[in-house]
């Protein structure tokens, strides 16, 4: 057998045919910037996730960087967020001019410890970007009374999470605005890159619309400087036959989940991920295990622990990804370095040992197979010789 980690190919024998017809009704119209197909997609996503109001944009970095903007946060500003995420949840911080303040995960459950927000807060603090990580919902109930108690803003990072759930409401409509990503590997994916921002907010609504689109309230008069950042009409067009089957994707997505728990076995060399509340919550845009090993300490450096040529063949999850990878099971280390130990943020001020369970991880996780059209006999086979590789290592 040869599985992919993730693959579009299955989904375009299902509906490629329905994408096809949309773009070159696109194509067709000649309306490339703008139009229906925009303004049809905002509604359907914005009643999707339960908010008034959805903004389109160019990807889930723009809309992270659109929801700053808005919200009138930048320079001697800081921001508090996760550290074990994609680059972009930071990076968007930084390019609006911020400070992003890392505060660690919780490494059962890979989001941020929110017990350890308040010790971050200091008079500069203007927000929180809470990361609903690999579709695993935060606890919001939490977030939003910190975000009361210290007058700060709420930006959900739902890049990874559409249709993710916390206590019956779609993650994207409980904090200030909700920013996703139509990466074509998200849960929504387009044929390229794409984003939006939610929010119930008119006035923010209004304002995110202005950046996007050069700062303009109306053609040739700018009141701000703004962005280029608009979700183009091919994209929408895209989307629009893609989201009308997002609650079957899902419901698959947490079906491949439980057959996953039920597959591999229990073993004291793994751990599965933990739920941060119900199952069907959880949206499970990736599968994200963790294989302790004992290469990691403070002591090493982040080239030593990181640096995937120099730490190879040494941590357990490596040898387990190469061992699967020799039976035609792809894996995907879902991030190999925490954004903290990046060389873009060589200058960031952190103390690593506030962030142990961050750069741990980063050394134990790898994600399966993951995506709505795999087989069941294709998840047996990954947990069994899953299994079967995690005994020999524990005879050894
Ligand atoms: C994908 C992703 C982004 C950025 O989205 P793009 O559309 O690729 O710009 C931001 N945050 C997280 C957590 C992501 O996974």
């Amino acid at each position: 057998m040869n599985i992919p980690a993730f693959t579009l190919d299955r989904q375009y024998s299902d509906i490629g045919s329905s994408i096809q017809e949309a773009v070159s009704n696109v194509i067709k119209s000649g309306q490339y910037v703008g139009g229906e197909e925009i303004l049809k997609f905002q509604d359907s996503f914005a009643s999707l996730i339960g908010v008034k109001y959805a903004i389109g944009c160019n990807s889930g970095t723009d809309a992270l960087v659109l929801a700053l903007r808005a919200l009138d946060i930048g320079s001697g500003d800081e921001v508090i967020t996760s550290s074990f995420s994609f680059f972009a949840t930071a990076e968007a911080v930084s390019i609006v001019g911020a400070k992003p303040v890392f505060v660690d995960i919780n490494p059962a459950t890979y989001l941020i410890d929110i017990d350890r927000i308040e010790s971050k807060i200091t008079d500069k603090t203007k927000a929180i970007i809470p990361v609903h990580l690999f579709g695993n919902p935060i606890d919001m109930s939490k977030i939003q009374s910190i975000g009361k108690k210290y007058n700060l803003k709420i930006i959900e990072d739902c890049a990874q999470a559409t249709c993710t759930t916390w206590q019956n409401q779609k993650v994207g409509s409980l904090g200030d605005v909700g920013c996703f990503s139509f990466f074509p590997t998200k849960n929504l994916g387009a044929a390229g890159d794409g984003g939006a921002v939610t929010t119930s907010n008119e006035r923010l609504a209004q304002k995110i619309k202005e950046l996007a689109v050069h700062g303009s309230p109306k053609r040739y008069s700018h009141t701000r400087i703004g962005y280029n950042s608009r979700l183009d009409a091919v994209q929408a067009a895209v989307l629009n036959v893609k989201i009308k089957s997002i609650s079957k994707w899902i419901g698959a997505r947490q079906r491949i989940a439980e057959n996953y728990f039920n597959l591999i076995g229990k073993h004291k060399r793994i751990f599965l991920p933990k739920i941060n509340s119900e199952f069907k919550n959880h949206s499970w845009n990736q599968f994200v295990l963790r294989l302790p090993n004992n290469i990691f300490s403070l002591q090493r450096s982040y080239a030593e622990l990181f640096e995937t040529d120099l730490h190879k063949n040494k941590s357990l999850r490596n040898l387990i990804q190469s061992r699967l990878a020799e039976k035609g099971i792809n894996s995907i280390i879902y991030y190999p370095i925490p954004i903290h130990a990046q060389i873009a943020y060589q200058n960031i001020d952190i103390n690593r040992e506030d962030l142990i369970h961050t750069e741990r991880v980063c050394t134990e996780v790898l994600s399966l197979p993951m995506f709505p059209e795999i087989t069941y006999e294709e998840q047996q086979y990954i947990a069994t010789s899953l299994n079967s590789i995690l005994i020999e290592y524990s005879e050894s």
